[in-house]
């Protein structure tokens, strides 16, 4: 059995109070006194915490929101006295897309690199917007794949990143193939480069350090080449290489295995360019996903220099600058199944990016078709981030990200890649799947609620307008 990926973590607690959803309004007028106190008898201990962080109140600006919102001491409280009240902070954060539950969930996974509990239940809605409208089928939670999921047998969350030979060929027993060059990541995720929109810390040498002890890939604009901190070991660095950017000197370019270029009418003369100097460099070409990026996407993809695409979305997993735009599962649908009906889906790599927000949004864009994602606002979250509507230089930041410690950046960033991989595993073994790249559009695994809604009802009332 080969050795198994593993992510060292740690608990990281936050450097700000913890914003919660819910806190106890403690209406004291009345009280009775009462010698057996529901507060006394709060399992999470909760009441007395929040004495205590009065007690130490500071220069702190937040109250105390860190009920667990079980609703026992309100509940049993003789004299009505208590009540459940959410957070209006919590409420503040994030946007329509990543919201406050989005936003709470990750700093607890990037604080513990536990996999979330929510208990209790499914509270939510049946169905909703974007991912919420795809459900995983968990029907082979078994006995095999609950022993990968507990570590006795093996489930594989590796992916290749490159082009892919569409068969072998051998001459007296010998393979005569020239295979191209592969990287091998050990799970499905690659760090990508910071939003513009939200630029305000500068997260490269943390994204770097994290790329490193999780063994995966960050992507850099090659003109901050000079700023990477081990220029000896590049193997966890793609340089993004911009249209009137230089590509970083020959001796630093030749130790990094990825770079990634903009799409352009000359993105095949700069893959031949690359690869005349760097022929085991793989060369990824991204494409925005406007209106014309699928089409274009698999006109690509159809081409033999191209080795790897990389599908961005804008940061909510919309399309880019259209008035009704397509969410991006569905998009990556529409590619993978093309690249299926011509014979190209195997050899070429497939990385999408833009509202991939959970350790659940991997799985399911997995199943939609693509080999990896690329993430960046998760990790900048990690990190305390509200998401603010706006994040510029100069103006007040809420999680004081103006500085903060490396390790307490690259522990939280990496105990969140490990929380996601963990859940990836949690998932695949549920799914009665067993590796990453067995789960790539798989679509027999999910199940998509405008498909259903179209099969069940739409005989009777006709397609949804
Ligand atoms: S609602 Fe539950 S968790 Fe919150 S303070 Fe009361 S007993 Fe504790
Ligand atoms: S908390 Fe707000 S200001 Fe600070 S980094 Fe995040 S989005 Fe930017």
């Amino acid at each position: 059995m080969p050795e198994k990926y593993h992510i060292k973590t740690k608990p990281i607690p936050p450097r700000r109070p913890r914003i919660g959803k819910y806190g106890i309004v403690d209406w004291r007028e009345d009280c009775a006194r009462c010698h057996n106190c529901v507060k006394k008898a709060c399992i999470y201990d909760r009441h007395r915490m929040e004495t205590e962080y009065i007690r130490n109140l500071n220069d702190v600006d937040v109250l105390f929101f860190d009920c667990m919102g079980c609703l026992y001491c309100v509940q049993n409280c003789t004299k009505n006295l208590l009540s459940l009240s959410i957070n209006p902070t919590y409420k503040k954060l994030g946007n329509e897309y990543w919201t406050p539950d989005i936003i709470l969930t990750t700093w607890n996974q990037a604080e513990t690199a536990k996999i979330p509990v929510s208990g209790a239940g499914y509270k939510g809605k049946f169905s909703g917007h974007g991912f919420d409208s795809m459900w995983t089928d968990m029907s082979e939670i078994v006995r095999p794949t609950r022993d990968g999921i507990h570590g006795r047998e093996y489930i594989s969350t590796a992916v290749d990143v490159g082009r892919k030979a569409s068969f072998l060929s051998f001459s007296e027993r010998k393979l005569t193939n020239v295979n191209p060059p592969l990287i091998d990541m050990p799970m499905p995720i690659i760090l990508d480069m910071q939003a513009e929109e939200y630029s305000l810390p500068d997260l490269n040498p943390i994204l770097q350090e994290t790329a490193k002890r999780t063994g995966i890939i960050t992507i850099v604009d090659s003109s901050l080449y000079s700023t990477v901190q081990d220029q000896e070991d590049l193997s966890h660095i793609a340089f993004h290489i911009g249209s009137d950017s230089k590509m970083p000197p020959k001796e630093i370019m030749a130790k990094t295995n990825l770079v990634q270029i903009p799409d352009s009418s000359k993105v095949l003369d700069k893959i031949k360019e690359i690869k005349k100097s760097f022929p085991d460099i793989i060369v990824s070409v991204k494409i925005p996903l406007d209106s014309k990026g699928s089409k274009r996407a698999i006109e690509l993809a159809s081409n033999p220099e191209i080795e790897v695409l990389h599908v961005a979305a804008d940061l909510n997993g919309n399309e880019i600058g259209t008035k009704n735009p397509r969410f991006v599962k569905d998009i990556v649908r529409e590619i993978h199944t093309a690249l299926v009906d011509n014979g190209t889906r195997d050899e070429i790599t497939l990385i999408t990016s833009g509202g991939i927000a959970l350790a659940e949004h991997l799985a399911k864009i997995i199943i939609c078709g693509t080999d990896l994602v690329a993430i960046n606002l998760p990790l900048l979250i990690a990190l305390e981030c509200h998401l603010c509507k706006s994040c510029k230089p100069g103006q007040h930041c809420p999680a004081k990200l103006e500085s903060f410690d490396f390790e307490y950046g690259v522990g939280r960033m990496t105990n969140l890649v490990a929380a996601w991989h963990d859940q990836l595993i949690e998932v695949m073994g549920a799914m009665g799947m067993r590796e990453a790249r067995r789960l790539r559009g798989d679509v027999g695994r999910g199940m998509f609620f405008e498909q259903l809604e179209e099969e069940t009802f739409g005989k009777l009332f006709g397609t949804r307008k």
